[in-house]
């Protein structure tokens, strides 16, 4: 055999994809059941003939991704598009509303509306420096940033460096964009204002307004998934579930091994294998704060207060900036928020497929102290009632997987650290170790490719794609292209 990849997740597939296509036997190693990680949907036996998505439901990082951009996932998954990219609903009834048309959010920001499109709006119109800058390696210059993305990047480093600092007041005089923004960058599940934070927030906003904004997959997560592993298979790779990798001996003889993992796992599947310097940097990864999950089957849909808010994909439910910066600190320091940030997406928005009987899913987290083992329904349905009174009323069943037993369903999630590491300045580049090629482990012919690599977390497989080019130079002599960025 030549390669084997341990883990499934869209990273572990990108790899495995990848290095298929170069004419290599490829074999995934899934230790779950069902494949897909972090992209899987399915039936929770919540409601008949209902799926939902058990970890990630939108998806601009996959548009936005030179992988899926060269993988094709646009001709091979319909990608469907809200209306509105992102909500967020304020306490007094009001909402910022981030458009997928540029225009109409600026027009909706008022008095802010020019600030909205100097920062946000000037990203969005050339992705690539957001996306260059972002999703890169980390370690080299994207090609097809030079030179055109060049501008793009240094504006997001210049925003980054605004809206990641305690200057990210100076740029709005009002309240509802910068609370409009703070809910992108809540999704770091990190203080707030924090650089990685912002990098996240002027990442996921600028592509709101371009492109596919913030798409949700016909049918759900999975078929992103079932693209991938189609592929693979086609390609002549194989994907073995309900086989956890726990050391050597459950690995079958490759030339290379890629790891969908975390770098925990690494190190106690290959202990001495790797250097003693490496090994001890390793050790030193940090898992971040962390989120639970809750799945409801609704009968109709939420309530919201303000119209409009029903009209987007995902919906940040955390009220004002200082709220969610307050609710985040509080999650930080190891305290349950009374009204901890919630994100909430009702896929019907854009897919009717995915109701079923009257029913349809609604996919929601809240934010809490890294393992956690508390139920948060009942706080996730009093902060979303605070915006859609009545939202009790149309609930006919739930599920939550508590932070701590995220791992259970997938290794990869560590006390419910749904980003594979914490989301901080050091861990934006030194992501798992500082090294010089964060993806080889150091041992002969090993590599890491999840989202505790370069570009971290994100349904992109760009870790995996990363890790593989790499793996095919150097194990097989194999060079590949490198992926457009337009
Ligand atoms: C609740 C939640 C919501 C999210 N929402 C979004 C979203 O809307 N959009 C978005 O882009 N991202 C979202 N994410 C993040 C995204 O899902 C992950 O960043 C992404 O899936 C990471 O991909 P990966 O391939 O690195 O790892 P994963 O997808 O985590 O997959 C890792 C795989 O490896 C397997 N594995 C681990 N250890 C072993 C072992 N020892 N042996 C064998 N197999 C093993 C696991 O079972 C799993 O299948 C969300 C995540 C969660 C949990």
């Amino acid at each position: 055999m030549d390669v084997v990849v341990v883990g499934s997740g869209p990273n572990g597939l990108a790899a495995a994809v990848a290095m298929a296509r170069a004419g290599l036997s490829v074999t995934v190693l899934e230790a779950r059941p069902t494949i897909g990680g972090g992209a899987r949907t399915l039936d929770l036996g919540l409601a008949d003939g209902l799926v939902h998505d058990v970890c990630s439901a939108v998806h601009p990082m996959a548009w936005a991704s030179p992988f899926f951009r060269a993988f094709g996932l646009e001709r091979r998954v319909e990608l469907l598009v809200p209306e509105v990219s992102y909500a967020q609903p304020l306490p007094d009834g009001r909402a910022g509303l981030a458009w997928h048309d540029l225009d109409r959010t600026v027009d909706g920001l008022g008095g802010d509306g020019p600030a909205w499109r100097s920062l946000v709006g000037a990203l969005s119109r050339s992705t690539a420096g957001a996306v260059g800058a972002a999703l890169g390696d980390k370690r080299s210059i994207p090609a097809g940033l030079v030179p055109g993305g060049l501008v793009g990047a240094a504006r997001f480093g210049l925003g980054v460096l605004e809206q990641g600092t305690p200057a990210w007041g100076v740029r709005f005089r009002g309240d509802v964009a910068p609370a409009l923004l703070t809910g992108v960058a809540a999704h770091a599940i990190t203080p707030l204002p924090s650089p990685a934070a912002a990098g996240t927030a002027l990442l996921l906003a600028s592509l709101a307004h371009a492109g596919q904004g913030w798409p949700i997959p016909r049918g759900g997560s999975g078929a992103i998934v079932g693209a991938l592993v189609e592929d693979l298979l086609a390609h002549g790779g194989t994907v073995v579930t309900d086989h956890p990798v726990r050391s050597r001996r459950d690995l079958p003889d490759a030339r290379c091994v890629l790891f969908d993992t975390t770098p925990r796992t690494l190190v106690d599947v290959l202990g001495d294998e790797l250097p003693a310097r490496r090994r001890a940097a390793l050790e030193r990864y940090r898992h971040g704060d962390a989120a639970a999950k809750v799945d409801f089957v609704l009968s109709g849909p939420v309530p919201w207060a303000h119209p409009d808010v029903a009209r987007a994909g995902t919906v940040h439910v955390g009220g004002m900036r200082a709220e969610m910066a307050h609710a985040e600190a509080e999650v930080h320091a190891g305290r349950h928020a009374d009204l901890p940030v919630c994100l909430v997406s009702d896929p019907t928005v854009v897919d009717a497929t995915r109701a079923h009987g009257g029913l349809r899913p609604l996919w929601t987290y809240a934010h809490v102290p890294a393992g956690s083992d508390v139920d948060v329904t009942e706080a996730v349905v009093r902060h979303v009632e605070r915006y859609a009174p009545g939202f009790r009323d149309v609930i006919v069943a739930s599920r939550c997987v508590p932070a701590a037993q995220m791992s259970d369903h997938n290794a990869n999630y560590v006390g419910g650290d749904i980003s594979a590491g914490a989301v901080n300045l050091r861990q934006m580049f030194a992501r798992p170790t500082a090294a010089l090629d964060p993806y080889a482990s150091g041992a002969d012919g090993v590599y890491l490719c999840s989202a505790a690599t370069p570009p971290g977390p994100g349904v992109h497989g760009l870790g995996g794609w990363y890790a593989a080019t790499r793996a095919l130079r150097r194990e097989f002599g194999i060079r590949v292209g490198p992926l457009p960025v337009d």
